[in-house]
């Protein structure tokens, strides 16, 4: 394996045609002149000359750990269609996801990267900082929409202005608050002089300089594991639902609606302190329907979608997120991964997947080593099914059985936001749910 590694690093220009590299960490990977995110590299389709000092750059060097893509740095220098693949990846920032050389020409990938497979798959495929952090916010104490939206502010997935910017949604970064300086996740929750004077109200570890300082996720993971005697040892539950509550209130203030954080916003949060004791035990089991809806119009996009029943078939939660432009093969495992991401914060024991991409349920199922372009996405979901703390089983469905998530799919794609996620079904939704409890709709029964 180093033998082809020196080869392609050294010799980049020389990659066969055939060639493509499956991009884990992007450590390996050059980002102009390999074939990682198109069939063709992106150097081939640059709008105009790639500046000497970013031209030897790798895929990690473009990529902002925590917060994605540098667009900054490429996004003028490639046509939006290229923006859309490169939009679809996302690095893991890991030593087990090296980047992985695949011969593109055939359909299962393989070539001679069994031992790279290998040498993979004897690394932990999730790491262990990853699952940590996981650990971290499923054990907080909190209604399941607080863990919900951790989990979008430990990833730097909240919609703030600089977050929208980045992701080409409009054009000015200035906080919706201050007015003043830029709206970041960190600033919205934590730096802006309006959470500060949130936080000083709130008061214990607040009140500490220390409080302010760290990255959003190291902040965030700090916070969740203090104990700080503060009503009864509920600092993580207190610390939790504070950045929920800010982003409510800055979302009404965005949208013209009543903005006024409480005057008395201590004694309010602590009303919703006391709401938390009363979370409800999870259901025996959930499931999970995910439905991808790769879209071949114009826009090409890829939107996802999914939801999250108990057994009885009670709506839990939905989710729809939206992908740069891919294939139903890579929209459909992240719906998957995302969606069994979203099923572990939220404490579930017992969880069975239903999709209807056949070719998605053999990916996961299989044993044997999948190689390709979706093969850490692959290891990722097979190594979260397979995590002993929970029971994951995954079976194939009918289109027809899956109406409610395809439905949201839909919606995902049309949606300005990144990651859309409901905790009360959507209106529109309603009466597909109603039909597949009343059986309207159930999935197909086949007779043996
Ligand atoms: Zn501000």
């Amino acid at each position: 394996m180093s033998n082809v590694w020196s080869g392609i690093t050294e010799n980049a220009k020389l990659l066969n045609d055939g060639m493509r590299i499956a991009v884990g960490n992007g450590r390996r990977t050059l980002f102009w002149d390999h074939k990682w995110a198109m069939n063709e590299t992106l150097s081939s389709v640059a709008l105009g000359p790639i500046p000497m000092q970013s031209l030897g750059a790798t895929v990690e060097e473009m990529w902002e750990p925590n917060q994605g893509w540098r667009w900054d740095l490429f996004a003028h220098l490639l046509p939006p269609w290229a923006l859309e693949q490169i939009d679809s990846y996302g690095l893991k920032q890991d030593d087990g996801f090296g980047d992985l050389l695949y011969w593109g020409g055939s359909s299962n990938g393989n070539f001679s990267i069994q031992s790279a497979l290998r040498l993979m798959k004897k690394n932990n495929a999730i790491g262990q900082d990853n699952s940590k952090l996981w650990r971290t916010i499923w054990d907080v104490k909190a209604q399941q929409r607080v863990k919900m939206f951790l989990w979008l502010v430990m990833h730097d997935r909240v919609l703030s202005k600089a977050n929208m910017v980045k992701r080409r949604i409009g054009n000015d970064t200035r906080c919706a608050r201050c007015n003043d300086l830029e709206e970041t996740t960190m600033h919205l929750l934590r730096d802006c002089p309006a959470a500060r004077h949130v936080w000083q109200t709130v008061g214990g570890p607040a009140l500490s300089p220390s409080f302010y300082v760290g990255s959003l996720q190291a902040w965030v993971y700090r916070n969740l594991r203090t104990r700080d005697g503060i009503a009864n040892d509920m600092w993580p539950s207190f610390f939790a639902i504070t950045p929920w509550w800010l982003r409510r209130w800055r979302n009404d203030h965005l949208h013209g609606r009543h903005d006024r954080i409480p005057i008395d916003v201590s004694h309010f949060l602590h009303g919703k302190l006391m709401e938390v004791k009363r979370v409800l035990t999870p259901a025996v089991t959930q499931i999970l329907q995910s439905s991808s809806v790769p879209v071949t119009t114009f826009v090409r996009q890829a939107g996802d979608g999914g939801l999250i029943r108990d057994h009885y078939g009670k709506f839990l939660y939905g989710y729809a997120a939206r992908y740069g432009s891919c294939n139903a093969f890579r929209a459909e495992l992240r719906a998957v991964e995302m969606g069994m991401e979203f099923a572990r914060s939220l404490g579930y024991k017992r969880l069975i997947i239903q999709m209807d991409s056949s070719a998605c349920v053999m990916a996961l199922k299989e044993v044997s080593p999948y190689s390709g372009d979706c093969v850490h996405l692959v290891n990722h979901c097979r190594a979260l099914m397979h995590l002993s703390d929970w029971m994951v089983e995954i079976i194939h469905v009918y289109r027809e059985g899956i109406r409610a998530a395809d439905w949201l799919a839909n919606h995902g794609v049309g949606s300005e936001d990144k990651v859309k996620t409901w905790q009360e079904p959507p209106p529109n939704l309603l009466q597909i749910l109603t039909d597949d409890i009343r059986g309207v709709a159930l999935p197909r029964q086949v007779t043996t």
